[in-house]
């Protein structure tokens, strides 16, 4: 971007944007069937964004019917890696070239900071589309190592019609996750936005047909969980169920696909991230830093959110009276303001869940060291300040339980090993981190840790190129990376005899 935007620029372009509010089934936008909308708030300052079409079960099986005749039709599925890579790279290129109205529709939808919005949601997001276009076309099948009498080839084959279903914390990327390696593999896509957050998806659905994606091979249908979601993961005609989201509903399209026909899901679910600081750290007011950032990023409503901080006794005064040095800093202002760094959270129920868990550490023994309450309530909107709880044990609820919200929660131990038992005993394993200037402490602990991601001497580092995942309730598949591709594909074996 060139130059910076003001916040009275924002709002009047905010005021003149226009939302795409109807489903986008088979190539058309659509009212839903039953002409149901609802209300999409805006957590900025509660006021009505939009009516969304309400998306059922008689929506959910058009979508899919016409995600399974694309599929069929070959036109999309059978079309040369290369020419899926052109259209993905235009679809890409679309998505940059809307960055500004992008960005201000996820913020007015899902009430993260402009400046956020801008440098990490869009942007990403168009580069994931690309990086799984560039990638298609530089796949290998395989040959198998059989006798001189036969020849076998193990190919991968896309999976059909996929449905993929995405929460709100990062509406557009999570949903880029998906779309990336789902059709750079040739498979149509039913997407359902989560109900707080559908703008932005179904927006860039007609971006994707301007870059020439066939008619029926990306749908979104937004709508509520417990109806259209619920319907995607029981329809008999979806080959699998690629979610974003809690655990608790994540093990709900387990029971669907139990319940219907077997379709392969896979779970990218909570987490509450130890971040374990030890006192050899290399540098404390880096990792005091990098800890702020890793709860107070995207008003904590991250996955992989640094809530659990494991630190060293001997140096944890230091490094929490830096993180609440800073936490003071980053109080909660207008999302469109671009000097924002702390949003609104994403609904009233959100932010009254969040307000709970903090009445809970306190009532349970924790020392609140920052924050606690709600802000900037004369707006209409849903802020909660900064919050740090000291001296929390790890058995209290803050402590078990995903929060979603800027909420640290702070436990001291005294050993490295103390340090891991504690970082492992959580339901959870999506990430983890260790700070220490000692390679061989820092690698067994690494291996010692049971999360898909394990940082060292940093948080929440990395890049499309490397896998991202749970152990444990986290769920499993993988996002990001080559390997996404295998949750969007199957291998056949097709063994021939030469005689
Ligand atoms: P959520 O309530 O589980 O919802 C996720 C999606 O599932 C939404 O589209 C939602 O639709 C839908 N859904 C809700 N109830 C359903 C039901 N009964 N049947 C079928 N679908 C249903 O999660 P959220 O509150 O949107 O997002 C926060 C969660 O996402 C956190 O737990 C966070 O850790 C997780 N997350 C994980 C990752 C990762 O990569 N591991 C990344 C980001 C977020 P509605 O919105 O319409 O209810
Ligand atoms: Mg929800």
């Amino acid at each position: 971007m060139s130059a910076v935007v003001s916040l009275s620029d924002w709002k009047s372009r905010a005021d003149n944007l226009p939302f795409r509010t109807q489903a986008f089934i088979d190539g058309q936008y659509v009212d839903a069937a039953s002409g149901k909308t609802f209300d999409n708030l805006s957590p900025i300052d509660g006021r009505v964004l939009a009516r969304v079409a309400e998306c059922d079960n008689e929506d959910i099986d058009r979508a899919v019917k016409a995600a399974r005749r694309a599929f069929d039709s070959g036109a999309w599925s059978r079309m040369a890696p290369a020419g899926r890579k052109r259209v993905m790279l235009k679809f890409s290129e679309l998505i940059r070239n809307n960055l500004e109205e992008l960005a201000l529709t996820e913020t007015l939808d899902m009430g993260k900071p402009i400046r956020d919005a801008l440098a990490i949601d869009v942007k990403n997001s168009a580069a994931c589309i690309a990086w799984y276009a560039e990638a298609v076309d530089k796949m290998y099948d395989e040959v198998a190592p059989t006798p001189d009498s036969a020849l076998a080839l193990i190919t991968r084959e896309p999976l059909g019609v996929v449905g993929a279903v995405v929460p709100w914390n990062f509406p557009l990327m999570m949903a880029a996750w998906k779309l990336g390696p789902a059709l750079a593999t040739g498979n149509s896509v039913v997407l359902k936005p989560a109900e707080q957050s559908p703008l932005t998806a179904l927006r860039v659905a007609e971006l994707a047909m301007e870059a020439g994606l066939p008619e029926g091979v990306l749908n979104v249908v937004p709508g509520y969980g417990e109806t259209a979601g619920q319907a995607l993961g029981r329809h008999p005609d979806v080959d699998a169920v690629a979610f974003t989201g809690s655990a608790e509903v994540g093990k709900l399209f387990l029971k669907y696909s139990g319940e219907s026909n077997m379709k392969q899901v896979s779970l990218e679910c909570g987490g509450k991230t130890p971040n374990i600081i030890l006192a050899d750290a290399p540098d404390l007011e880096v990792a005091s830093k990098a800890a702020a950032d890793a709860i107070f990023f995207n008003q904590g409503e991250v996955c992989n959110a640094g809530s659990r901080l494991i630190v060293d006794r001997a140096v944890k005064d230091q490094v929490l009276e830096k993180i609440v040095e800073i936490g003071r800093t980053r109080q909660p202002g207008d999302p469109l303001d671009p000097d924002t760094v702390m949003g609104a959270m994403v609904d009233e129920v959100q932010m009254k869940r969040v307000l709970e868990y903090i009445s809970s550490g306190e009532q349970g023994g924790a020392s609140l060291a920052l924050g606690g309450k709600r802000a900037r309530e004369d707006s209409g909107g849903y802020y909660i300040e900064p919050t740090v709880f000291d001296n929390v044990d790890n058995d209290m609820k803050i402590a078990r339980e995903e929060i979603f919200g800027p909420v640290l929660s702070v436990l001291s131990v005294d050993n490295i090993e103390d340090a891991l038992a504690m970082g492992n005993k959580s339901n959870y394993g999506l990430a983890a981190a260790i700070w220490t200037r000692d390679i061989s402490k820092a690698h067994k602990a690494a291996r010692a840790l049971r999360a898909g991601t394990v940082w060292v001497n940093c948080f929440d580092h990395g890049d499309i190129s490397v896998p991202f995942g749970g152990y444990k309730q986290s769920g499993f598949g993988r996002d990001k990376s080559l390997h996404a591709m295998e949750k969007y594909t199957q291998l056949k074996t097709t063994w021939v005899h030469l005689g």
